[in-house]
């Protein structure tokens, strides 16, 4: 009984296949993927886990053996903004995110979702045209809505470049004026070490002295959607979050002589 929708996903991507190398490939299997998610919705974490990480296994492998049909890399930065805003996020997913699966992540939850049914207005030309990202790597488009990320022993590693807008606030104006900032892992219900949240200070302080600390923000503080980076990020009615200890570290000095 509990296997049904792993073997659900077998044969949906047995058929997904031979779509992927269609330009309008995602048209077709993102309501199907939708769907299955919908189904999982009262089964046990674990079943949603291992249903999500086949998922991912299975288009991350095709990304990188350059299946997926994508289009031309087409610059998307056009509206990028002096950076005045760091925004702080989670992955939530298992700890140690390769690049190369983050890439494979937010292709099939931003990008797809969004060419599928484009909200903005001189956007709608877009729909059913292959995915671009305009973000290229050794001769690859990559996806990731990220400009860092902060592993578990606190080091930083670069994603997106400060010049590339990346898909990650679910609000464009904030996308275009921001750096995004993510720690490796889920922080659903976690508090962040003292030596991840030195990482993040430190990144700040070395790559961005100029932004104000008023401006440096959990991404639910400006995409009241999501819960993101945690539930503990904000103080509570009897506990202070983890938003005021990576202030006062910063507000400190401490984090610049880290990293
Ligand atoms: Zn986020």
């Amino acid at each position: 009984m509990t296997s049904q929708p792993l073997q659900q996903l077998n044969r949906l991507q047995t058929r997904w296949k031979p779509l992927l190398s269609r330009p309008d490939w995602y048209l077709s299997i993102i309501p199907e993927i939708e769907e299955l998610v919908g189904e999982l919705v009262n089964e046990p974490t674990s079943l949603r886990d291992a249903v999500k990480a086949r998922l991912y296994d299975f288009f991350e492998f095709h990304l990188v053996r350059g299946d997926i049909a994508l289009g031309p890399p087409c610059s998307v930065d056009g509206d990028r903004k002096p950076i005045d805003t760091i925004v702080i996020h989670h992955t939530s997913n298992p700890r140690g995110m390769r690049p190369s699966r983050l890439s494979a992540i937010e292709l099939i939850r931003l990008y797809a979702p969004y060419f599928a049914k484009p909200t903005y207005r001189g956007d709608k030309s877009r729909q059913g045209q292959p995915i671009y990202s305009g973000h290229v790597r050794n001769g690859e488009q990559v996806f990731w809505p990220y400009h860092w990320i902060v592993r578990h022993d606190g080091r930083t590693e670069r994603l997106l470049q400060d010049s590339e807008i990346g898909w990650h606030a679910g609000n464009w104006e904030v996308n275009c004026r921001s750096v995004a900032i993510a720690l490796d892992g889920d922080y659903e219900e976690d508090r962040p070490s003292f030596i991840e949240l030195q990482g993040i200070g430190a990144l700040i302080r070395r790559h961005y002295p100029k932004v104000s600390l008023l401006r440096v923000v959990g991404h639910r503080e400006v995409n009241p959607k999501t819960s993101c980076p945690s539930n503990l990020f904000l103080d509570s009615a009897n506990v202070a979050g983890w938003k005021s200890d990576l202030l006062a570290l910063m507000g400190k000095g401490d984090a610049a002589t880290v990293g």
